[in-house]
């Protein structure tokens, strides 16, 4: 269990990463926006350039937002009390692993257990 004022300092950890990501974010919607308006009169060397830039963005967008629903679900666990509660034995999760790794579910053991059953699957 936390106390409250650990649980005050990982809601400001997690809150400061969500404001971070949306900004990122925005700047990507940004990026996306000037690309539409920039595509009058561009060659076809400057578009495969652009493509690659544009799908990296995406790329990067795309795992933002999963980590914005993460970080969405980590404030909602720290709301109702379990989020230092690990999903798999349901021991308690140290406030130092919590602030390195807020949206973790999981316990160092079983973290480094589940990493050991990953490494053993093939890559995608
Ligand atoms: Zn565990």
């Amino acid at each position: 269990m936390l106390t409250a004022d650990q649980t005050v300092q990982l809601r400001e950890r997690l809150e400061t990463e969500l404001s971070r990501l949306v900004a990122s974010a925005s700047a990507a919607l940004g990026f996306t926006m000037d690309r539409d308006r920039d595509r009058v009169g561009r060659d076809s060397m400057d578009e495969s350039t652009e493509e690659e830039l544009y799908s990296t963005q995406l790329r990067l967008h795309d795992r933002e937002a999963r980590l914005v629903g993460k970080i969405r679900e980590a404030l909602s666990r720290l709301k109702s009390g379990g989020i230092d509660e690990c999903e798999e034995c349901s021991e308690p999760i140290g406030f130092k692993r919590l602030m390195a790794r807020p949206v973790t579910t999981l316990c160092f053991e079983c973290k480094t257990a589940r990493e050991q059953v990953e490494a053993d699957e093939p890559l995608e």
